[in-house]
C-alpha cells in the first residue's frame, strides 16, 4: 500500500536566524513523486526531515495515510520508525564492511521478517535496482552509482508506504548521475511509491517529478507539474530558478486578459504574456529564456532590432550575447552554425508567451 502525504502550514523555527520554513503546505497523493526544489538553505532538507520526524516543527501539521504524525499544536509526534517510511541520503549510507545481499536485508532483520520471505523480497528489491548480478558482492567493490542503488534497494526492501530522498545523486559524477536519475523514476513508477525527493538540480527535478515545488527563504512559491513550472511560472524568483536567466523592466500600458503591452523604456513596445493580476501603469519586470529568444527570424509585432555582442559554442548550441533596450541577453540557438556575426544589428523576435511579465517589487530576484 502506498501513502498519501498531507503537510499544512509546516513552521521549523531554529534556536537562531530566520524560520527554516515559514508556512510551507502541500498534498502528495498516493503513487506520486514530489520534488521539492531550491537554492541551499531554503528548507527543503528541513521539510523533508519534518516529515521523516528527524527535526521537530515548531508549527502545523503533518499527516502520512491520513494519521497525524505531528502536530506540535495537539502534542502529537510520532518518532520516525513508527512513521513507515525509506528514506535515501546524499551519502550511500551503506555498510562498508558487507556484501550487497547483507546489506539490503538488514532492514528485514530489523523487521523479524521471516527468513524465506526475505530473501525474496531481496531478490525483489535488487532486481528492481539492476544490481541482481551483484548479491554476494563487497559494496565496497561497486562504484558509487552501485552504492547508491544499494542504498535505494535497502530503503525500498521493506517496501515503505513512502520513499523520502535527500539530493540522492550529489555526489555521482555526472554521468552516473544522468543514468540513475532516469533508471530512478523507472523504478519508483514500478513500485508505485509515494516519493517526497529534495534538489537544487532543476533538470533533475523536471525529469524525476510529477510534481514540482519551488522553494526560497522557507516559503513553497509554485507547487506544479514540471510543464506548467517550466512554461508558466507564477513568480519571478521560479522564472529565474528554472533557467529564465534574462530579464527586461517596462512599464504596462495595456492589459487584455491573459496578454498586456509593455512599454520598454525607449519608445519600443510589445506584447507580454501576464504572470500575475496586473494594471495599466504598473511597472513589470519581464523573464525571458535564453532559448526562446530567435535571432535573425523576424516574427510579426514582438521583432526587435538587437546588436550581437558576442558568440560562445557550447558543444551542441551556440550562446550569444546580444543588445536589447539598453541591455545585454543571453541567447541559445541548437547547433553550432555561426549563423549571426559579431557586430552586427539583427533582427530579434520575442514571442509573447515566452516574455512573463511580473509586478516589480523592488530588489533583484536572481539568487
Ligand atoms: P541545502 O541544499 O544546502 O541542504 P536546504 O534548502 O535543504 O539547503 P535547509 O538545510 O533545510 O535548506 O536549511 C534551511 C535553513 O535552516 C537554513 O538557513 C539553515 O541554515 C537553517 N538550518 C538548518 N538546520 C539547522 C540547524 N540544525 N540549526 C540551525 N539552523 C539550521
Amino acid at each position: 500500500m502506498t501513502a498519501t502525504l498531507e503537510v499544512t502550514d509546516l513552521r521549523k523555527q531554529f534556536s537562531i536566524g530566520r524560520p527554516a520554513i515559514d508556512g510551507v503546505s502541500f498534498g502528495v497523493p498516493a503513487g506520486e513523486i514530489v520534488v521539492l526544489l531550491g537554492p541551499s538553505g531554503c528548507g527543503k532538507t528541513t521539510t523533508l526531515r519534518c516529515v521523516a520526524g528527524l527535526e521537530h516543527p515548531t508549527g502545523g501539521e503533518i499527516s502520512i495515510s491520513g494519521r497525524v504524525v505531528s502536530s506540535p499544536a495537539s502534542g502529537i509526534l510520532v518518532p520516525p520508525r513508527s512513521r513507515d517510511l525509506g528514506m535515501v541520503f546524499q551519502s550511500y549510507a551503506v555498510w562498508p564492511h558487507m556484501t550487497v545481499r547483507q546489506n539490503v536485508i538488514y532492514p528485514l532483520k530489523h523487521r523479524k521478517v521471516r527468513r524465506t520471505d526475505a530473501a525474496r523480497m531481496v531478490e525483489e528489491a535488487l532486481a528492481l535496482v539492476g544490481l541482481s548480478d551483484y548479491a554476494d558482492r563487497p559494496v565496497v567493490a561497486l562504484s558509487g552509482g552501485q552504492m547508491q542503488r544499494v542504498a535505494l534497494a535497502r530503503s525500498m526492501v521493506y517496501r515503505p508506504q513512502l520513499l523520502l530522498l535527500d539530493e540522492p545523486l550529489s555526489n555521482l559524477d555526472a554521468k552516473l548521475r544522468l543514468r540513475l536519475r532516469d533508471d530512478l523514476r523507472v523504478i519508483l513508477k514500478q513500485t508505485g511509491m509515494t516519493a517526497l525527493y529534495v534538489t537544487h538540480d532543476q533538470a533533475e527535478a523536471v525529469v524525476l517529478g510529477d510534481r514540482i515545488g519551488v522553494m526560497r527563504d522557507g516559503k513553497l512559491l509554485q507547487m506544479d507539474t514540471p510543464d506548467v513550472i517550466y512554461n508558466r511560472p507564477a513568480d519571478l524568483f521560479v522564472a529565474n530558478f528554472t533557467g529564465a536567466t534574462n530579464e527586461l523592466a517596462g512599464t504596462l500600458v495595456t492589459c487584455n486578459g491573459r496578454y498586456g503591452v509593455v512599454d520598454f523604456g525607449d519608445g519600443r513596445q510589445g506584447e507580454v504574456a501576464l504572470c500575475q493580476t496586473l494594471k495599466p501603469d504598473e511597472k513589470v519586470r519581464i523573464a525571458l529564456r535564453p532559448e526562446n529568444i530567435a535571432i535573425g527570424r523576424p516574427d510579426g509585432a514582438n521583432t526587435f532590432s538587437a546588436k550581437v555582442l558576442d558568440r560562445r559554442y557550447q558543444g551542441t548550441q551556440t550562446a550569444y550575447g546580444i543588445e536589447l533596450f539598453g541591455k545585454r541577453l543571453e541567447a541559445i540557438e541548437l547547433g553550432t552554425a555561426a549563423r549571426h556575426q559579431v557586430g552586427v544589428e539583427a533582427q530579434v523576435a520575442l514571442p509573447r508567451e515566452c516574455l512573463w511579465a511580473y509586478r516589480d517589487s523592488g530588489p533583484a530576484s536572481h539568487d
